[in-house]
């Protein structure tokens, strides 16, 4: 029986697993279905984590001292995708396709969230052959060449930004005139000599052809139309949040959750289910920061030990 399951190893997960193991508790494993690391592995660059200001490191560069530090202390990794949660009892079962359910004395879930898709004509078409949702991962196919980012939210500003300087134009194009990003992040933008911005516009349909993206059909709010010769589009609209854990067969959830399907919680990550902890991006009033999830992390093991010694 673990003392603590982590589900998803993103900044959350990993600073759970470490406060957890470094904390006293034995049996603590930390399910992610992929690589560790979460969304941020993604990202070109972060320059608001107090300690860490280096604009030549990315993401990926930043999290790899996070997965020496927080399985240094005998957190255990299992590379598997979580079904579903449920408790019976006092006991939980995490349930893994294909495998038995693994039983544990607590659990904290760290889900996060995954990019959302625009729905525009051509985008499923086209996506890794010219629709990208990873500036890091794919902006070097487009060295020299111009592309095109939906969005108007820091993700979108900032990933604009980073492919300003691989590619030889960028178009920022916007559904209105105010952006979501951070003022600091416009001006920024703004003053970036080749980033054209293309606002109060929708993109209608993304064309192309065997070899990929040629042209974004774009419509502004007057209904004029026009085409943008591009190989390439990058879309950053914001994200869902990673909540079907804790999601019961009947479409009801295992304990309580906004109309957003964020998961409610005290400001000690407590849910509204005993013994069942949640921490970043997916939980209610999350600001959405690397630094937060962290933080959300660390209070929700020292809650889990607490929560169990209160019970020995
Ligand atoms: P995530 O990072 O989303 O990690 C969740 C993990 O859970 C993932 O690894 C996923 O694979 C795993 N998982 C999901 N479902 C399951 C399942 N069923 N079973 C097992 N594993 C599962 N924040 C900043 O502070 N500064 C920045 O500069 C910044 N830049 C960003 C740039 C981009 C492009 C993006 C997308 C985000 C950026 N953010 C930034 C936001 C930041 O990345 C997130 O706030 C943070 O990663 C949230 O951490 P998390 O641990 O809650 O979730
Ligand atoms: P976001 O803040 O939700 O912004 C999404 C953007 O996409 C908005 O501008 C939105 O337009 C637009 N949009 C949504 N649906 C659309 C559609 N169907 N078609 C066209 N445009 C659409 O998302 P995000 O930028 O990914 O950021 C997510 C969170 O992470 C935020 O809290 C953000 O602050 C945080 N983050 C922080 C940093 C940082 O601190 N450096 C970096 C990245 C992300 P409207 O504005 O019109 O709604």
């Amino acid at each position: 029986m673990l003392e603590c399951a982590i589900i998803g190893g993103g900044p959350a997960g990993l600073s759970a697993g470490l406060y957890a193991t470094r904390g006293g508790l034995k049996n603590v494993v930390l399910f992610e279905k992929g690589m560790p690391g979460g969304q941020i592995t993604g990202s070109s660059e972060i320059e608001n984590y107090p300690g860490f200001f280096d604009h030549t490191k990315s993401g990926m560069d930043f999290m790899d001292g996070w997965l020496k530090q927080c399985f240094h202390f005998g957190l255990k990794h299992q590379m598997d995708e979580v079904v579903s949660i449920q408790k019976e009892g006092e006991i939980f079962l995490i349930n893994i396709a294909n495998k038995e359910p693994i039983k544990a004395k607590s659990v904290i879930v760290c889900t996060g969230s995954t990019p959302k898709r625009a729905n525009i004509k051509g985008e499923d078409e086209f996506f890794g052959r010219g629709v990208s949702s990873c500036a890091t991962c794919d902006g070097f196919f487009y060295k020299d060449k111009e592309a095109a980012v939906l969005g108007g939210g820091d993700t979108a500003l900032e990933e604009a930004y980073y492919l300003s300087n691989i590619c030889s134009k960028v178009y920022l194009i916007h559904r209105r005139e105010g952006f979501r990003a951070a003022p600091s992040t416009v001006q920024r933008i703004k003053k970036k000599e080749n980033i054209e911005l293309i606002l109060d516009t929708m993109i209608e349909e993304i064309k192309g052809d065997a070899s990929g993206v040629n042209a974004l059909l774009l419509k502004d709010t007057k209904g004029a139309t026009k085409e943008l010769h591009v190989p390439g589009l990058f879309v950053f609209i914001g994200h869902d949040v990673n909540n079907a854990v804790l999601q019961k067969k009947d479409g009801n959830f295992i304990c309580q959750t906004n109309a957003l399907g964020q998961i409610k919680t005290d400001l000690r990550m407590h849910t509204s289910l005993e013994g069942l902890f949640v921490a970043g991006d997916m939980r209610e009033d999350s600001p959405k920061q690397v630094v937060c999830a962290a933080s959300d992390g660390a209070i929700a093991a020292l809650e889990v030990i607490s929560y169990l010694h209160e019970r020995s």
